[in-house]
């Protein structure tokens, strides 16, 4: 008999072979597998696990259908809560949210919640099992301005509740960070982000790519000549930080964002399509993120040797365990307590080099971690080709500047109300990484639930 106090294990690709393709790391669970996980699920009365949700699923009222093998039950269930469980399935950080309120986790390993909702998700998409729909518009009109996760759950919602909804996207493709940014070998784009953005689109919401809201129109003239009596803005946080070091505007410096979105939204990865990446022979990462991870394990499929340069320990690395063992597994090198100085620029304008140096841990910092302090005269030099900066990101001000009235904070993060998204300016709401700074994917849909639960509370009014 199974050990209950085990997970079912997942299957992934081996390491060896998946440091080469772009494919899928993770299988996920098969119907079997994913009977026996939830078979592990106590289903308890006070369920922790829901409190652990940005978006308060009925966790273990899923994962009941799921021992009953009524995977479209459980899919309807989920629904309730979340337009995009194959997506959060996949990137969530269930380890800090969900599960790690599971009872389960007490005495042995927490159920395997993120596993059981991909496969219920999955289940769905194979399937085409529908989203349940509006029966009749309400007559209200709302812009939403971004399709990442906050904007799609945003817009999902208000459909459901019979808005007419439009959703207004600067790039050519759907998706925000979920196509541009996180890799295919983590999020596939056609088997998962692209299906479960047509279940969005099948509750109604219509979708308008390549407008940029504060060049192609703005906020007031959507609200003043084209009759939206609500905007919501999900807009994120795509605006990259660099060190400032010299050397830093050299070729073959990229910023992780662009890095990603070359190779996810222009194919560089694919020789038929003519996008330079750089030689990336010898790659270093500046930065210990998620992003970091994720630009990392892109360029050592894209065939170069890859340093992960970080300037603290391995203990204080801010990504996911998960994102650091595979990254490890596959090959990546950990530069640790190392910080870069200058960036080593040849005669052509190209990178050669970094010089970097040597660091060590002193007291914690006012964000609780040990403040990083170089050791004197450690600096020392390593050739590269490419340098990737991953310092983090922040809300493009383009919004803001030129909507009147919408007030930010000193980080260009839009101010608005937790609960309900309302930003300072009337009839428009805000959510995701545009208010917070740079999160994850779950707290953006929260905040996007948020604004649909706000708009729909001042609509319904008039
Ligand atoms: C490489 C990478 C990996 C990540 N991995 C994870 C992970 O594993 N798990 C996790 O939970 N989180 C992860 N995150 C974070 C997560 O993806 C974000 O927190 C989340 O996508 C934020 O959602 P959002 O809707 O607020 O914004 P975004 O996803 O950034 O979407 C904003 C959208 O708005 C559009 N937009 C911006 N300005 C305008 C404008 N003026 N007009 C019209 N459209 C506009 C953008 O083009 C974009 O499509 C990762 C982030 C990155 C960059």
């Amino acid at each position: 008999m199974a050990d209950v106090l085990k997970r079912v294990p997942v299957r992934e690709q081996d390491a060896k072979v998946r440091a080469t393709n772009f494919e899928e790391v993770c299988y996920g669970y098969n119907m079997e597998e994913a009977m026996e996980e939830a078979s592990r699920c106590l289903n308890c009365k006070n369920a922790k696990c829901i409190q652990g949700c940005p978006v308060s699923i009925n966790i273990p009222g899923f994962i009941s259908k799921i021992k009953e093998g009524n995977i479209e039950e459980a899919y309807k269930v989920i629904g309730e809560s979340s337009a995009l469980p194959a997506i959060c399935g996949r990137v969530c950080p269930q380890e800090s949210q969900c599960e790690c309120k599971c009872i389960r986790g007490i005495k042995g390993e927490p159920v395997s919640i993120g596993k059981l909702e991909r496969f219920v998700a999955d289940y769905a998409l194979e399937n085409d099992i529908k989203p349940v729909k509006a029966e009749k518009t309400n007559g209200h009109k709302v812009a939403v301005i971004g399709s990442g996760p906050s904007g799609l759950t945003c817009a999902g919602d208000l459909a459901k509740l019979g808005y007419e909804v439009t959703v207004f996207e600067a790039l050519h493709e759907l998706g925000g960070v979920l196509v541009y940014g996180i890799p295919e070998f983590r999020l596939p784009k056609q088997k998962v982000v692209k299906k479960e953005i047509e279940k969005v689109k099948e509750l109604g919401v219509k979708f308008e790519t390549n407008v940029v809201i504060g060049k192609s129109t703005t906020i007031d003239q959507l609200m003043e000549e084209e009759d939206f009596e609500a905007v919501f803005i999900g807009s994120g946080a795509g605006l990259p930080m660099f060190m400032g070091i010299p050397g830093e505007t050299a070729n073959g410096v990229f910023s992780a964002n662009e890095y990603l979105t070359r190779s996810n939204l222009m194919k560089a990865f694919d020789s038929s399509y003519d996008t330079p990446i750089a030689a990336g022979k010898k790659v270093a990462v500046v930065g210990g993120g998620n992003v970091a991870m994720d630009a990392a394990r892109t360029a050592l499929r894209l065939g170069a040797e890859v340093h992960i340069v970080y300037r603290r320990s391995e203990a204080e690395l801010p990504a996911r365990v998960e994102e650091v063992h595979h990254a490890k597994e596959e090959g990546v090198i950990f530069d640790l307590l190392t910080n870069p100085k200058e960036i080593l620029v040849d005669e052509n304008g190209w990178v050669k080099g970094m010089k970097v140096i040597k660091m060590e841990l002193g007291e914690p910092d006012a964000s609780g971690r040990r403040r990083p302090m170089e050791i004197p005269g450690s600096e020392y030099e390593i050739e590269l080709d490419t340098v990737i900066m991953s310092l983090g990101t922040s809300p493009n001000p383009l919004i803001a500047s030129t909507t009147k009235g919408l007030e930010t904070n000193r980080r260009k993060c839009i101010v608005a109300e937790e609960e309900n998204g309302q930003t300072s300016k009337a009839c428009v709401f805000a959510g995701g990484d545009a208010v917070t700074g740079a999160a994850t994917v779950i707290l953006a849909m929260g905040a996007g639930k948020a604004g649909a639960k706000g708009i729909h509370e001042l609509l319904s009014r008039k």
